[in-house]
């Protein structure tokens, strides 16, 4: 088997902070091209942006496609004194590889990598018995900062030559203490906005010629909060809406300011979309608001969409394939911030494992050698079942 620590180490050692690729994408390229895959480099940029690499690699033209995902660019090193070892040296040390990239996630692709070329070795090189099925991965250089020039356009790009995916496996750190205790099944949708309320500048010693929009949006303020957007559903957290700053804007003690805003999120489970809460939303501010205060909401654009991959054959043959090697049955977790899964929901099914995640984006961010071959060894177990 493709030693998943070798191409680990190869990938920590391009210090690929976004933007810059230094190597790693070349990396990946030269194992899958010697594999048989067909691989493209696509270059991404818009105004304002950085350019972006990105690679698409595909073996195998039928049906069924399973797409391996991830990124090769990391966060910065921090402070780079503070490692134990060299943040891009690739060093194993007491049994754990060091690196930035290690969990999050150089480590996870070249387990994904690792277990593809084992699989295609014991099977002539291809997908399935009788050549059926595809393999890809589709790996950008775009995640960890504005991620424009990423995986979104990569989806289109793919889908734009008339490819279509079938099932995808995102290797983001997924776990939380140990091996096989979760995996991603969805993420909750995030939605900001700003509540203004409107009053009329006064003097503070004649209330009754102004009106003071600082009770009217603390009224509102504890209404919004205080009535749950709903309970939860079957596989999420209730939804929550947090106030996270109000602003009056007013320096002067004799001033009764004119207005008043407040921001907020909402983090939102599939009970909602972004059309159908933004509409509860500002019902209960007009139920709240009445006649007598002036209140409107200003949303901000977002472009995360609640998502869930619901519990069904691909889930299940994921959860056989942890089991098998960690002997953990993971939670299907909905919880936690937004990834690249967002966009690739609305291609096909999607579901996050990876590594445990503790120290990522850390100093001396690391994983145990021994969680690499794992990993590797749970992807053999999905390729064997998807495939099989
Ligand atoms: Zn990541």
């Amino acid at each position: 088997m493709a030693d998943a620590l070798a191409i680990a180490r190869d990938l920590i050692r391009c210090p690929s902070v976004t933007p810059a690729d230094a190597g790693a994408l070349g990396v990946l390229e030269n194992l899958l091209k010697a594999a048989g895959f067909e691989v493209h480099r696509i270059t991404f940029s818009e105004p304002g942006t950085a350019e972006i690499d990105n690679l698409y690699a595909r073996i195998g033209d039928t049906a069924p496609h399973l797409v391996f995902a991830g990124h090769t660019d990391v966060v910065p090193a921090g402070e780079e004194t503070a490692w134990s070892v060299g943040a891009f040296s690739g060093d194993v040390k007491d049994g754990f590889l060091y690196g930035r990239g290690a969990v999050d996630m150089k480590g996870g692709i070249a387990c994904s990598v690792a277990a593809v070329l084992g699989f295609l070795r014991n099977h002539d090189g291809k997908p399935k018995e009788h050549g059926k099925g595809s393999i890809s991965f589709l790996i950008t250089g775009d995640e960890e900062d504005v991620a424009v020039n990423g995986t979104v356009k990569l989806l289109q790009w793919v889908a734009a030559r008339g490819e279509k995916f079938d099932h995808c496996v995102l290797g983001e750190p997924s776990n939380q203490q140990a091996m096989g205790d979760c995996i991603k099944v969805g993420r909750r949708g995030s939605q900001s906005g700003t509540l203004h309320v409107e009053g009329r500048q006064g003097h503070v010693a004649y209330p009754q010629r102004a009106s003071n929009p600082v009770p009217d949006i603390s009224r509102l303020i504890v209404a919004l909060s205080d009535e749950p957007l709903d309970h939860g559903s079957a596989q999420f957290e209730p939804s929550n809406l947090e106030f996270t700053s109000v602003d009056v804007g007013n320096s002067a003690t004799n001033v009764i300011p004119g207005q008043a805003r407040a921001k907020f999120n909402i983090r939102y489970n599939d009970l909602h979309t972004q059309a159908s809460l933004r509409k509860l939303v500002e019902a209960r501010l007009a139920d709240a608001a009445g006649n007598r205060i002036r209140a409107h909401i200003v949303w901000e654009p977002s472009n995360s969409n609640v998502f869930v991959t619901k519990p069904g054959p691909f889930t299940d043959l994921a959860v056989a394939a942890i089991e098998d090697v960690t002997g953990r049955k993971p939670e299907l977790s909905t919880t936690g911030g937004t990834s690249d899964a967002r966009f690739i929901a609305s291609y096909c099914p999607v579901i996050e494992f990876g590594l445990v995640g503790q120290t990522m984006h850390q100093v001396d961010e690391r994983t145990p050698v021994e969680d690499l071959e794992k990993l590797a060894r749970i992807y053999r177990g999905i390729l064997d079942r998807y495939f099989g």
